[in-house]
Order: structure tokens, then sequence, then C-alpha cells
């Protein structure tokens, strides 16, 4: 039972239409915090799903964006980096613009690689635009697909041949059952240590297809009849140099693991405390809706009085104000000082990140809450909220129906969510809301 996924990559110069085409394929997404310091707002994975298989793709172009001129070394590293990690790559170039000596160049470099190559052929807009192909066929990458991104033209022919591609042994299934657990954190912090307890505990799942299980990037185990995947265990394990030289890989890394789990532990060596990579992280689980528990390893070094547990978790609140809702676990991997929690945990914030609740229910809350503290108004207008509905899980969604988008207002949204918390729980998880105007 091998989960590893498999992952495509988009690469190609700067303005072809990467980010358009990925976020085509990726499907809008929600940002939930306006202003998260430090956290990328562009998303650079993204989980997809194409006629029943799942894959995770890739926008290399995100990843280095804001790294200004050096354009074609850039490219270079990108080209790498998706060759590197990636079992299919999507090379896009611009049907607008011709063919380019950029594009000749990475060409160069994705022709030396085994994986499978398809051309992309962006900004084709309408039939007459056809002919614009026929010069990418100097590329010697095969036959070009003629695409859209921003009309979403072509794109079901292109995924058809990726999902064709797939290495075999890799799986695109999706089970409802397991939990997915990725556990993120700086060099250091545990994550190995923590990793190796939990499979060192548990009845870890041998994979049939021979060779996988020691190299494998995902594990799966049980414990009490519950099965777990730990999400890229082997880029946990495998204390490459190239990845550990760039911490920045490590961050890529850990956005992929986080984009396909369901609850992410988020470790932090307590000898250190919360550092800048921790923040960028939390705040992309939180981003992306994830399930989170904040992990507080090497609590053993840690001279203690009755104080210390307290002002910890009030640093770590303060740390990830928008994350109250994850709890915090103080544990230690070397003497193991309550790992035993970590699981149970993970199984609670997996049902509360997955929890639906009853309309008349939630109506009842709302009421209430209506009742207690009324909604905002302006100018005399005053925000009526008719009904709402639990219409996604997940995370958690909640869709209102209203009078006025204008008159909704962030601090009652708040007031809101923490009487449905009072309420019903949803404890590590963020939960969404939209607003329907109804007349
Ligand atoms: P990236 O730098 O490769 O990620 O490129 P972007 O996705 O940011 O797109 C660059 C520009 O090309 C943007 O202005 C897009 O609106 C435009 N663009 C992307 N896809 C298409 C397309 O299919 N047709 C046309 N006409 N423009 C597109
Ligand atoms: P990773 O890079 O995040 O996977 O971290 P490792 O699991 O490799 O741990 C880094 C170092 O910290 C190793 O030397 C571990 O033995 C040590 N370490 C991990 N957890 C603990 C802990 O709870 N207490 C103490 N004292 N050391 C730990």
């Amino acid at each position: 039972m091998s989960d590893n996924r498999p992952i495509v990559a988009v690469v190609g110069r700067p303005n072809v239409g990467k980010s358009t085409l990925f976020n085509k394929l990726a499907g809008k997404r929600i940002s939930i915090v306006e202003d998260t310091p430090g956290v990328t707002r562009d998303r650079i994975f993204a989980e997809v799903e194409w006629l029943n298989k799942y894959f995770t793709l890739i926008d290399t172009g995100g990843i280095e964006k804001d790294n200004g001129d050096v354009i074609l070394s850039q490219m270079r590293n990108q080209a790498m980096l998706a060759v590197d990690m990636a079992h299919i790559i999507i090379f896009v170039v611009d049907g607008k613009a011709g063919l380019t000596a950029a594009d000749k160049e990475v060409a160069q470099i994705l022709r030396k690689t085994n994986k499978p190559v398809l051309l992309a052929v962006n900004k084709i807009d309408s039939i007459n635009q056809m002919d614009n192909i026929y010069d990418f066929y100097e590329l010697g990458l095969g036959n070009p697909y003629a695409i859209s991104s921003a009309n979403s033209m072509g794109l079901g022919d292109l995924l058809d041949e990726v999902v064709e591609n797939f290495p075999k042994g890799l799986n695109t299934e999706y089970d409802e059952d397991i939990i997915r657990v990725a556990i993120t954190g700086k060099p250091n912090a545990g994550k190995s240590s923590i990793l190796n307890n939990i499979l060192g505990e548990n009845r870890v799942i041998v994979s049939p297809i021979a060779g996988t299980t020691r190299d494998a990037i995902d594990t799966y185990f049980e414990k009490d009849g519950q099965q777990y995947l730990l999400i890229d265990t082997a880029g946990i394990r495998r204390k490459s140099k190239v990845y550990e030289r760039v911490e920045k890989f490590s961050v890529i890394r850990s956005m992929s693991a986080v984009e396909r789990a369901d609850v992410v532990l988020i470790v932090i060596d307590a000898t250190e405390g919360v550092t800048e990579q921790d923040t960028k992280v939390a705040g992309i689980a939180h981003d992306e809706g994830k399930g989170c528990i904040f992990i507080v390893n090497k609590w053993d070094l840690i001279e203690k009085d009755n104080k210390t547990l307290g002002n910890y978790t009030k640093e770590i609140r303060e740390k990830f104000p928008f994350m109250m809702y994850a709890p915090v676990l103080f544990v230690s991997a070397l003497t193991n000082q309550r790992m035993n929690k970590i699981l149970e945990t993970v199984d609670y914030v997996a049902s509360e990140h997955a929890k639906r609740v009853s309309t008349s229910a939630l109506n009842d809350v709302i009421g209430e809450a209506v009742m207690l503290n009324q909604p905002p108004s302006d100018k005399g207008r005053r925000l009526k909220i008719y009904y709402g509905s639990q219409t996604g899980t997940k995370p958690p969604k909640f869709t209102l129906f209203i009078n006025d988008k204008q008159l909704t207002h962030f601090s009652y949204q708040r007031y809101l969510e923490n009487k449905i918390r009072e309420n019903f729980g949803f404890e590590g998880t963020s939960v969404q809301f939209e607003y329907r105007e109804k007349n």
C-alpha cells in the first residue's frame, strides 16, 4: 500500500501563464486571514483531482517569485527542483509571444530527464491562433498541447495526458477513513524523533511493493483500528545536505505535506521558542484550513516552575493570535513525556475538523447570539441574519443568508465564531464564513 502521490510540476519562464494554469487546475482558494505576517499569499501546492485520480500540483513559478532579476538562473533552479521532485512536468510556453531562447534553455534541461514532459502552449485563446503552436515542435518535446488557461480551453486534454502518464506504484486514491498527518517544524526541532517514537509504538503497515518501505515518502500505520498516514516521512528522515542547506526547501517540502494533510503537527523546539519558519508554516496550515496542533518538544530541557507552562502557552498564543483554536502539547520525544497525547489529540482534532452540526442546532445558536448582541448597523440599516447552514467540512464552513453584505463586519463574525465554538467546539480547526444575500 504505497501512498506516494504523483507530483506534477508546472515549469516555464515568467509570464507564460503558469500561475493562471495552476489556479485553474487547483480551483479557487479562500483566504481566511488577511494579514498573517510573513506568510506567502501565493499558493504553490495543490491537491488536484482528475477522473477520480488525485495528484499534487506544484507551481514552480510561485516558489521563487520574489527573487527579482536573476531570471535565467532562477528558471534553472525551478526546473531542477521540479525535475527532482516531480513525476511529470508540464512545460508551459507562451503561444502569443512565440518561441524564445529562454524556452529552448529550459527545454534542454527537461529533455535530459527521463520523466514525461508535456509541452503546453498557452494563450491560444481561439481556434484561429492554432497555427502558433507549430514553432514549438522545435523544442523536441513531442506534440504541443494548445491551451488557454485564461479561458479554460484545452485543459481537459492536457489533464487526460497527465493522468495517463502517472508512473506505476503511486497512489492516486483518496480514502476518507484515513487520518493524514503532516509533521512540520524547522530542522532539529525533533520531527524525526517524534516520527520514530510514533512509528515505534504502533503497527506500521508495510507496502506490498518491494523495496518501498524504507524510502516510502508516506508511511501508514494503525492504532486501535484507526489508520493513519504520515506524510513525507522520507523527507523528515532524510538528512539530505541539499535540502538542509537551503532552509527554503524545508519550507517548500512542509508546504506540500501540509497541503495533503488533515492534521498538521507544528513542532516547536522548546529551547529555541517560536521561530519565523514556525510562523510561516503555521500560517499556511491555518490558511489551508487544516487541523492544527502545536507540539512543544524537548520539554525535558526546560527548567520549570509552576509558571513555565502557562508562560509558554501564553507566548504561543501571542505569536499565533489567529490560531487560538489549536491545542498546545508539551512533550519530550527523548523521555517519552506525554508522547501518548499526540495521537489522542490528532484523533480529536481530526474529528472536529470533519464535524458537521445540524442546521437547526446551528440556528438556535445564531438566534441566541443575535439576541444577546445585535448585529452591526450602518446609516440606520442593520445586518439581518435570516439563517445559517454548515456547508462544508475540513475545515468547517458556514454560509449565512443575510440582507446586505455591506453590513457585515469582521468583529461581529468573530463574535459569531466564538459563540459557535462555545457551543460546538471545532477545536483545532479554523472555521470559515460565507455570506449570501437573500431578499
Ligand atoms: P506566470 O508568471 O508564468 O505564472 O504567468 P501568469 O499566470 O502570472 O500570467 C502572466 C500573464 O499572462 C497574465 O497577465 C495573465 O493574465 C496572462 N495569461 C495567462 N494565461 C493566459 C491565456 O490563456 N490567454 C491570455 N490571453 N493571457 C493569459
Ligand atoms: P528533526 O531535524 O526535526 O527531524 O530533529 P531530530 O528528531 O533529528 O532531533 C534533533 C536533535 O534533537 C537530535 O539530536 C535529537 O536527539 C534531539 N531531540 C529530539 N527530541 C528531543 C527531546 O524531546 N529532548 C531532547 N533533549 N532532545 C531531543
